[in-house]
């Protein structure tokens, strides 16, 4: 079968209410003002548009423990997580609040990548900029993530019978969850480049055996480093694993100013490294993730569409982008460190810098 260069927009409205509540890094607008910002450029027509459905009950449970899922709605209709749910699943913490719309919010996400997955069995790829949430485990709330929608996209690919398909996270912080769903699945490999030393403190190690793959990489990871191990370490992987599908988490959080990492990425080196994964594979699904830093990742998610679709994402902001990006506040991110560089391009400025020696090693040690 031949591949083909389709692509598809899987967004909604229900992202624009409000959630996690005031003192959350997530209470920042991330998937309406990329839809806003592609609509503006004229970069996203109906055509490519499709409305997330929401994942039902029992999609859900193809991952989730049916106890669990009963909590987060129970949580949602209550309105607060008493000390049990707050106990055995991890709701209702500061780390996962509790907000009206919960459980339609998380299962939208989750719909909105298991249709990912079933757009791209003919071949092409599917982006659902609302999806990404890496951390969810079976029976647990974790990292700002209820659900597991990479989890349900690959389980759906499965099921509708793709051999094997990987999972690439480049997100800043591990994917654990995706990790641990799949470590004893021959049919999944998983690769994760993320900074070390950081929450959730896993993925320190690769497990060939297992196609368990890991990157934790330095503060300061840059555009040069990230080509380098896309060269040296996953399209190999990637060429090996012979994938049928490969489902992508491309968080923002891996930005130069996003204020949850220490990594230094343009938006520019993100979306290279999508689109070659993207280039190799016959159907690609595609995430979001982290990104805290309401400028940056509406740039990235908002470009990455655009790189995606065959738009050119150098052309200059419309009025109307930059009025948008203009409106943003952020409690995370002072106002010296809002670059105006961010008002007149999408596309970053990339800075050439040198690999740092730890990170040949690190490919070498990992491709071994
Ligand atoms: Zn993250």
């Amino acid at each position: 079968m031949k591949k083909s260069n389709k692509a598809v927009f899987i967004g909604g409205e229900i992202y624009r209410q409000a959630a996690y509540g005031n003192n959350h890094p997530l209470t920042i607008q991330r998937v309406g003002p990329v839809m806003d910002v592609c609509r503006d450029m004229g970069w996203l027509d109906d055509e490519a548009f499709a409305e997330s459905p929401q994942a039902s009950w029992e999609e859900l449970i193809r991952f989730h423990a049916p106890a669990y899922v009963d909590a987060v709605i129970e949580a949602d209709q209550v309105g607060r997580a008493n000390a049990k749910l707050r106990e055995n699943y991890g709701l209702g913490t500061q780390e996962n609040p509790v907000f009206t719309g919960l459980y339609e919010r998380a299962a939208t996400s989750c719909g909105g990548s298991i249709h990912a997955a079933e757009r791209v069995l003919d071949g092409g790829c599917a982006y659902n900029p609302a999806g990404g949430t890496h951390h969810g485990q079976p029976a647990k709330a974790s990292g700002f993530c209820y659900f597991n929608d990479p989890v349900l996209s690959i389980y759906r690919l499965l099921d509708v019978g793709m051999a094997r398909v990987l999972y690439l996270d480049l997100d800043a912080h591990h994917g654990d969850g995706v990790e641990y769903a799949f470590a004893d699945d021959p049919r999944v490999a998983t690769i994760s480049i993320h900074e070390q030393d950081r929450w959730p403190h896993s993925g320190t190690a690769s497990d060939p055996q297992r196609n368990i793959w890991n990157f934790p990489v330095p503060s300061g990871f840059s555009d040069a480093e990230l080509r380098f191990l896309m060269e040296a370490a996953v399209m190999p992987v990637h060429a090996g694993f012979s994938p049928d599908a490969v489902v992508v988490t491309c968080g923002a959080d891996g930005l130069a100013g996003d204020p949850l990492s220490t990594m230094n990425l343009s938006n520019v080196a993100l979306w290279s490294a999508v689109e070659s994964v993207r280039d190799a594979t016959m159907r690609t699904v595609i995430l979001g993730g982290g990104g805290y830093n309401p400028w940056t990742v509406t740039r990235c998610w908002a470009g990455l569409w655009a790189v995606l679709a065959g738009h050119d994402v150098h052309e200059p902001l419309t009025g109307a982008v930059a009025a948008i990006l203009g409106e943003f506040e952020s409690d995370l991110v002072d106002e010296e460190d809002v670059l105006p560089a961010w008002f007149a391009t999408i596309a970053d400025i990339p800075k050439d810098t040198a690999v740092r020696p730890s990170i040949e090693r690190l490919a070498l040690r990992q491709a071994a």
